[in-house]
């Protein structure tokens, strides 16, 4: 038999995780603040909490709310000592690590964890859920793909957020080339495949230039940085010419000329992660 579950928190993606621990045949308890969230879920069997302290004590229990803020809210008052709480909101790894800290001073065992994934894919292997610190076994597979990723309960905010600057990076990329062809009467669609093989023959140089940033050695094999510095004077001078926007490739020149300065010129495009390990906002 399936183990028991708590979802604190019915927000659309608390009703999706609900949802696809009921349809795994969880016994699953539901809470939420405002309880007429919870009814077409109770008519699906679930059962409504009537306390937090009844709601954590029910089974393993899953919290999505806003924010850490409205997490701290809601439980100060409870009773988590011998809890398990694996908490889904959504937040940084300062946040995570903390509240790792509270949890532990209350007897409570915690996870922190992040879903990298919108309701409608929860409850499918799309569905990505990223756990750290305390181990759980297997009960969240019902959610989705569940990657456990160690003990240190800021990891998941972390590659969450390391996602979130991937997906970003690559939709600006695109944006700005896609404005650039737009000039020329060509429109986004014809762009797209172009632009989709481009951005996957380029993801298959991490792992090469991963190598080049652990081992702390940039030897320039395909080119050298001041070569992709020219390429980029070019990048601006054609988004000036046909009179849209430089910004991305004005901060991409920006971060190279740095590392020029600092005499990296001649070496490869990887060594600019000494632009980015330090602080700074422009
Ligand atoms: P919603 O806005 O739909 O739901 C928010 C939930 O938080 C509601 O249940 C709300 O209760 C509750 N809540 C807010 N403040 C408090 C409080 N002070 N005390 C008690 N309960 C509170 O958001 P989502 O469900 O979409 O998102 C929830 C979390 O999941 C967020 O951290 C979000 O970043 C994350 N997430 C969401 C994704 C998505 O696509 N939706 C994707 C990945 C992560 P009430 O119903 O009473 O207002």
């Amino acid at each position: 038999s399936k183990a028991p579950v708590t979802i604190l928190g019915l927000g659309l993606m608390g009703q999706a995780l609900a949802a696809a621990f009921l349809d795994n045949g969880h016994p699953t308890t539901v809470w939420n603040r405002t309880p007429a969230k919870a009814e077409h879920l109770v008519a699906r069997g679930a059962r409504l909490a009537t306390t937090i302290d009844d709601a954590v004590k029910a089974g393993l229990a899953i919290i999505c709310l806003t924010d850490y803020h409205a997490v701290h809210d809601l439980l100060a008052p409870a009773d988590l000592d011998g809890a398990v709480l694996v908490n889904l909101t959504s937040g940084t790894s300062t946040e995570a690590r903390d509240t790792a800290r509270w949890a532990a001073q209350r007897g409570a065992r915690y996870v922190d964890g992040a879903i990298m994934a919108t309701p409608p894919y929860i409850g499918t292997p799309d569905a990505l859920i990223l756990l750290s610190g305390a181990p759980v076994d297997d009960q969240l597979t019902a959610l989705g793909t569940v990657n456990h990723l160690g003990p240190d309960h800021g990891l998941a905010s972390l590659y969450d957020a390391g996602g979130l600057t991937m997906m970003w990076g690559i939709l600006n990329a695109w944006l700005h080339g896609t404005a650039l062809l737009r000039t020329a009467g060509v429109n986004a669609a014809t762009y797209a495949p172009f632009a989709q093989h481009l951005a996957r023959g380029v993801a298959e140089w991490l792992p090469g230039y991963a190598s080049q940033i652990d081992n702390n050695a940039y030897p320039a094999e395909a080119s050298a940085l001041e070569t992709d510095a020219r390429a980029m004077d070019h990048l601006i001078a054609e988004s000036e010419a046909v009179g849209i926007n430089t910004a991305l490739p004005r901060l991409f020149k920006t971060f190279a000329a740095r590392a020029i300065s600092a005499g990296h010129g001649g070496e490869q495009y990887p060594v600019l992660i000494e632009e980015f390990i330090k602080p700074g906002n422009e």
